[in-house]
């Protein structure tokens, strides 16, 4: 922890340590020189040998070859959305997935709400992730990205499988990370302790179960304290600092009071850190659950792994998937067919460049927000039958929206009338930052780390 947050504070390059600076710095003016797609894949065909045998002095093969893709990957993506591109040569770096579209709680504001299942006010059906599919998708995507969020709107621990879709990620050195109730009776603390994960939320948002269940309904606030204790002792028992427990609290006016209390139990329990959370505005559905007027905030307790410990940033050597990053790493890049769109300045949404989410059915959105009958956000279906998802008409559409302000086809995406947060992904700089700190905290120093993450 000492030598990373030295390498942070402290650039290698002022006490001659290599890093990855030059290189990319290179690409990176070369991109912005390109004029077309086909010129930003001979740009990261020429730097792919000189980056890899720059990690090469400091990783085995296998994570060597993962780094320099995914460093190439997020250029490439930098220079597709500062062009305003409509089909992509670079892959999502970031991967949300649900394991389970289910849920037993009925929160206000969500698609499993009593109001919005009664009403059916969201297109969301049941279904639960199959390792194959989630394995097909790693196959397409994992070389390329650098994390998974296990979870958009179903609770990942209902998928007893959710642990094994975990270690597959991290066969491809993937960060990864849920949010979970943990109010579910069937729950094997030592299976996701065991299976690698990095970063765990946990979502409670009260003390006490009367004000706890305001929110949270169905849930049960005293299952929900002996799976943290029993998460918290697994850790433990195996001797293992992840994943990194976080205890969420969304401050609503109901429950701002306890605060405090919540704050207490969390550092009895043994947790790593205690968050309070400004919610969105559920009002729409629930009238009387509204957001406090509190100011957001992380207390860490005591001495702490970060939330991508450097150990266990490849937490199974043995089982990196060797092959499948090879085969990546020999690809070239290769030219779509369609034709990049003029360089425009104007507004686009990062959704469409970064990030790609899949419901356990295999459903393909291009963002977290949640598909309903009247709204255009099913981008694809994703079988693992080849294809590649993040190039589908509807994705196509929606970034030619944004690069030319035209709405020329029937069904349009959402995305031509959509209001919400365009700039803020699942996984984006603070994550890009985080993994290649974890990686080598000294190759990839701030100036590098800007050049990757701060677009
Ligand atoms: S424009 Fe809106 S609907 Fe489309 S991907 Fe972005 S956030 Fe999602």
């Amino acid at each position: 922890m000492l030598s990373l947050l030295f390498h942070y504070l402290i650039p290698a390059s002022l006490y001659g340590g290599d890093t990855a600076f030059p290189v990319l710095a290179r690409i990176d003016l070369e991109l912005g020189r390109c004029r077309g797609a086909a010129e930003a894949a001979a740009v990261v065909e020429r730097g792919k040998p000189e980056l890899y045998t720059s990690l090469r002095l400091r990783f085995d093969p296998a994570p060597a070859q993962a780094l320099t893709l995914r460093i190439l990957n997020i250029c490439l993506a930098r220079y597709h959305l500062r062009a305003r591109a409509t089909s992509l040569l670079s892959r999502p770096f970031g991967l949300v997935a649900d394991p389970s579209d289910m849920c037993r709680l009925a929160c206000p504001g969500c698609v499993h709400s009593s109001r919005a299942e009664t009403l059916k006010l969201f297109d969301w059906h049941k279904g639960t992730l199959g390792e194959d599919r989630f394995s097909a998708l790693l196959k397409l995507y994992g070389p390329y990205a650098i994390g998974v969020y296990f979870c958009n709107y179903g609770e990942p621990l209902l998928n007893a499988h959710t642990p094994k879709l975990i270690r597959q990620a991290k066969s491809y050195l993937l960060g990864t990370a849920l949010s979970t109730s943990l109010s579910v009776q069937r729950f094997e603390p030592e299976a996701y302790v065991q299976s690698g994960l990095d970063f765990m939320v946990l979502a409670i948002d009260g003390a006490t179960q009367g004000v706890y269940q305001s929110f949270r309904r169905n849930g049960n606030l005293e299952l929900v304290f002996d799976n943290v204790r029993k998460l918290v002792d697994a850790k433990r028992r195996l001797g293992s600092p992840t994943p990194v427990l976080s205890w969420n609290f969304l401050a609503f006016e109901h429950n701002a009071h306890e605060i405090r209390l919540a704050r207490h139990l969390a550092r009895r329990l043994g947790v790593n850190q205690f968050r309070v959370v400004n919610p969105f505005d559920v009002r729409w559905d629930d009238p009387e659950i509204r957001p406090a007027a509190v100011i957001g905030g992380v207390r860490r307790f005591g001495p702490q792994p970060g939330s991508n410990p450097p150990e266990n940033w490849n937490p199974f050597p043995a089982s990196v998937d060797a092959e499948a990053i090879a085969r990546a790493f020999e690809s070239p890049w290769n030219r779509p067919a369609a034709d990049d769109s003029p360089p425009s300045p104007g507004h686009t949404c990062h959704w469409l460049y970064k990030n790609m989410a899949m419901d356990a059915t295999g459903r393909i959105l291009p963002c977290c927000g949640a598909p309903r009958p009247d709204t255009n956000l099913v981008f694809a279906t994703f079988d693992g039958n080849g294809g590649d998802p993040f190039n589908s008409e509807k994705y196509r559409q929606a970034r030619s929206f944004f690069a030319t302000g035209h709405v020329a086809f029937e069904a349009a995406p959402y995305c031509t009338q959509c209001e919400w947060d365009q700039a803020t992904v699942n996984i984006g700089g603070a994550e890009i930052r985080r993994y290649f700190r974890a990686a080598d905290a000294s190759y990839f120093d701030r100036r590098s780390l800007r050049i990757l993450s701060g677009w």
